[in-house]
């Protein structure tokens, strides 16, 4: 068996290798940190790895596989975002200010996994609690992206689409907040979702905005993230918002034929802004459609402009909230020298946080502050609202929307990093859709070329409506048996992005 060629397979694929006994989740682990040993160094994907551990959770699936007992991720490497609790494992969200904390427990999205008997490869890189749209906020420096080293890899979930592109994991988990899921796949080529809000619990994920706050796939397929869905959804007594639904297969729909599919194209998402390269190549991942058989209806989300503006007041606001715990206290870090307890937070906060996370709570306390809530605060969580109704009107009309997932391709490192507004607009047509709670996903639809000639990934976006997982997957996974935009993978050695 050829060992690179397995970092390629797909989950099925390599589950069924793995339950033939044709290899063993040792050696498929082994071939895997082996990789991450020689290009990890370069690209900064991982922020903590652990052979022993994983190896010992390999040997573990190992002896489940002898037993019989398996589910079909049972051996299969898997890399966390850092942002999930993983008991044993440093748990730093990207921040100085829990550089040195190891979670004492298990995230309900780990230990689901672990359940499953899937193996832990380690934790990834993203930016400090999430804030950021290229992985540059975090504290342990950014990640590159696979395709083209000198760009990032999109944010905050940098890390785990690097490594999934670089396959240096057979999967990886996410989170998105505002498009963390979503633009980071687009940018590196692969196949993400953000399920409905509540499907995936986030006891143990560390809070960032807990109202838009929802974890997910990041594979290679839709097909895998369907798989992956099946582990990481399901209710959860832990986490106050989790939804108590029955337990749904989200492969059921894989294999849905899409004649009659209504798919709405909302006109605000191709309007000025959207790189042309980028806006040619959805163009023809919806010719494709159409050749699949889908009806193809022109809608508007009138409130597109103002989910930016909303999503800067009220993430912050929250922001400003969940990290007030972080005190220097009872965990994370602690200045080495004070005069009072005020003092002692103060210099704490000031040393542990960055830049970008300092400039959130700053501005999540101004709109909540007692002069200001009215004005900034209620005024947001009112247009959240017409914002969501843009998204129930819609879908009286459409089964599906779909557009971009970003509006450019990777930029370069550097490039946007003193310019927080043009940061911030990498996330216009993926916001919305967390402040209305729906789910969103990224399919790898082309490559566009860049200014300066570089073949770069570009993500079509497909938004369902509530619950509409298993319909998007299979809407995808459609797409994904007459393209092979999703097999694409960087040739790490030489990553100029394709010619
Ligand atoms: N880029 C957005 C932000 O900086 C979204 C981040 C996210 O989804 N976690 O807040």
């Amino acid at each position: 068996m050829n060992q690179i060629d397995l970092t390629h397979f797909s989950l099925r694929q390599i589950a069924e290798l793995l339950q033939s006994k044709k290899i063993s989740s040792v050696e498929l682990t082994q071939t895997f940190l082996a990789r991450i040993k020689q290009y990890n160094p370069n690209i900064n994907a991982y922020i903590a790895l652990d052979e022993d551990k994983t190896l010992a959770q390999a040997q573990a699936a190992d002896a489940r596989i002898a037993a019989g007992n398996v589910t079909p991720l049972t051996g299969i490497p898997i890399a966390q975002k850092d942002i999930f609790c993983a008991k044993g494992w440093p748990t730093t969200c990207g921040s100085k200010m829990l550089a040195e904390f190891i979670a004492p427990y298990d995230a309900h999205v780990i230990s689901q996994f672990d359940s499953a008997g899937a193996v832990n490869l380690g934790k990834t890189n993203m930016d400090e609690f999430a804030m950021g749209s290229s992985n540059e906020t975090s504290y342990f420096g950014g990640v590159k992206n696979p395709w083209s080293y000198d760009r990032v890899p999109g944010g905050s979930s940098g890390g785990s689409a690097a490594a999934v592109a670089a396959r240096l994991c057979a999967a990886a988990t996410g989170t998105d907040t505002g498009g963390s899921i979503r633009q980071p796949a687009s940018l590196c080529g692969l196949t993400g979702l953000k399920p409905t809000y509540g499907v995936v619990s986030r006891y143990g994920m560390i809070a960032f905005a807990s109202s838009l706050d929802q974890a997910g796939p990041m594979a290679k397929s839709a097909e895998d993230c369907a798989l992956m869905m099946n582990v990481m959804a399901g209710f959860d007594e832990r986490d106050s918002t989790s939804l108590d639904r029955a337990k749904e297969d989200y492969c059921k729909d894989l294999h849905q034929p899409l004649r009659g599919l209504k798919i709405g194209l909302p006109k605000e998402f191709f309007a000025q802004g959207l790189d042309a390269n980028v806006g040619k190549v959805i163009e023809a991942a919806i010719s494709q459609y159409k050749k699949l058989g889908a009806d193809i209806i022109e809608i508007s989300l009138p409130n597109t402009g103002l989910s930016i503006p909303v999503y800067y007041v009220l993430a912050p606001a929250e922001a400003s909230s969940n990290l007030s715990r972080y005190d220097g206290v009872r965990y994370g870090h602690r200045s080495a020298e004070y005069s009072d307890l005020m003092d002692m937070y103060c210099k704490s906060r000031a040393e542990g946080f960055g830049a970008e996370v300092k400039r959130r709570i700053l501005i999540g306390t101004y709109v909540l502050s007692a002069g200001y809530y009215d004005a900034y605060y209620l005024k947001a969580q009112q247009i959240r609202r017409l914002i969501a109704q843009d998204f129930v009107e819609a879908f009286k009309q459409c089964d599906v929307i779909m557009g971009p997932a970003a509006p450019s391709t990777a930029f370069k490192a550097g490039e946007k990093v003193d310019d927080p507004v043009a940061m911030y607009l990498q996330d216009i047509y993926t916001i919305s859709t967390n402040l209305a709670g729906l789910p969103g996903m990224s399919v790898p639809a082309g490559f566009a070329q860049s200014d300066d000639g570089k073949s770069l990934p570009v993500g079509l976006q497909i938004i369902g409506n509530y619950f509409d997982e298993a319909r998007m997957l299979g809407v995808a996974h459609q797409y994904q048996q007459v393209t092979d935009w999703h097999k694409q993978a960087p040739n790490l050695d030489m990553p100029e992005g394709i010619a």
